[in-house]
């Protein structure tokens, strides 16, 4: 921590030092303070270096594993662009679309659908992480090409899921926002890939991460120079099967007490059906998220991935009728689209 009056020379000194020993200097900037963040294996081992540099009030441990994620470094709210979308700063983002990208005709009718009732961000995968190798495993660079077409027609910045490091480029050439699926929620090598991808990233909770381990994912993504991340409750693995994971709705306000980066509540995977979906979603939003996830089809009975849990155009429709409700009772604000939707 540095003194208000410290020089610009105290400063750079102080960095010279923390680098010349091997740890990584960040500058954090604060509305009456400056601080200089230590970022290495060991940095208590040069404390006493370090406080004894002209300028310096003070070295002050960080108590949690994650650094620029968490609150001591950066205590203002993040809020995230996408696409000229806000995810984050007291807002409701809702993003929408099927689990995976089929044909052009059924992205475009469902992106015309959900932006009809609401939604502000599109959805829908291109490449799809199938728990079986004979599942349908998504169009590829056709369905980020039918991306690119939805995108022009609705306006909606797209959200779609990479799952190598070597796909990043190719993927987030078409996305606005780069989501890292739970099944590669500690895949470390793509999470630094997405973090030097330039493009907003959406990251799952891994199926059985706690909250910390979560949180120390979205640290890779940001100290490889990529601050904008948006974290997605998505549902855990517990014992019980009925539901297809257990919802940690607890894990939104709890995030929101340790991390500065917003976080949103996917309630499709999170249950696995359908008629659990507009329950959960509305939970969501009561729990404070930052935004939604919903896996929407025209046709779900016909659906190549993750049917059961996807909502008709209809039923999305009204569930933004009951969110937008729900906001407005609760005095937020809902992120671009209608004042009305239809049904
Ligand atoms: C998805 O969003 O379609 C998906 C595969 O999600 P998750 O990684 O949460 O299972
Ligand atoms: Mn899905």
């Amino acid at each position: 921590m540095m003194n208000a009056q410290a020089t610009p020379a105290e400063i750079a000194n102080v960095v010279a030092h923390v680098r010349a020993r091997g740890y990584r200097p960040i500058e954090l900037p604060g509305a009456d303070r400056l601080a200089i963040g230590v970022l290495g294996s060991n940095p208590a081992a040069i404390r006493d270096a370090v406080v004894a540099l002209p300028g310096v009030i003070a070295a002050i441990p960080v108590s949690k594993p994650y650094k620029m994620v968490g609150l001591e470094w950066h205590p203002e709210r993040s809020v995230v662009a996408v696409g000229g979308v806000a995810i984050g700063g007291g807002s409701l983002t809702v993003a929408a679309g099927p689990c995976a990208v089929e044909s052009e005709q059924q992205l475009v009718a469902t992106a015309t659908g959900v932006a009809a009732a609401g939604a502000s961000l599109l959805r829908g995968g291109a490449y799809k992480p199938r728990s079986s190798p004979y599942s349908f495993r998504g169009l590829g660079a056709e369905g980020l090409d039918h991306l690119r077409r939805a995108r022009e027609i609705t306006g909606l910045p797209v959200v779609t899921e990479v799952l190598a490091p070597a796909d990043v480029a190719l993927v987030a050439d078409a996305a606005d926002m780069l989501q890292v699926g739970t099944r590669n929620a500690q895949n470390f090598s793509l999470l630094e890939a997405v973090g030097e991808s330039g493009k907003p990233v959406l990251l799952k909770r891994g199926l059985s991460n706690t909250v910390e381990e979560w949180l120390l994912s979205a640290e890779y993504v940001v100290a490889h120079g990529n601050p904008d991340v948006v974290l997605c409750e998505r549902g855990i693995r517990t014992f019980e099967t009925a539901t297809r994971n257990t919802l940690d709705l607890s894990a939104v306000p709890l995030v929101q007490s340790l991390s500065h980066l917003p976080v949103i509540v996917d309630p499709s995977h999170a249950t696995g059906h359908r008629h659990l979906v507009p329950a959960m979603a509305l939970a969501a939003v009561a729990a404070g998220a930052d935004g939604l996830l919903v896996e929407v089809h025209p046709s779900p009975d016909d659906a190549l991935s993750d049917g059961p849990q996807s909502l008709t155009l209809e039923q999305f429709s009204q569930l933004m009728n009951d969110v937008r409700r729900l906001v407005t009772a609760l005095r937020h604000e809902l992120v671009g689209g209608p004042s009305h939707g239809p049904g």
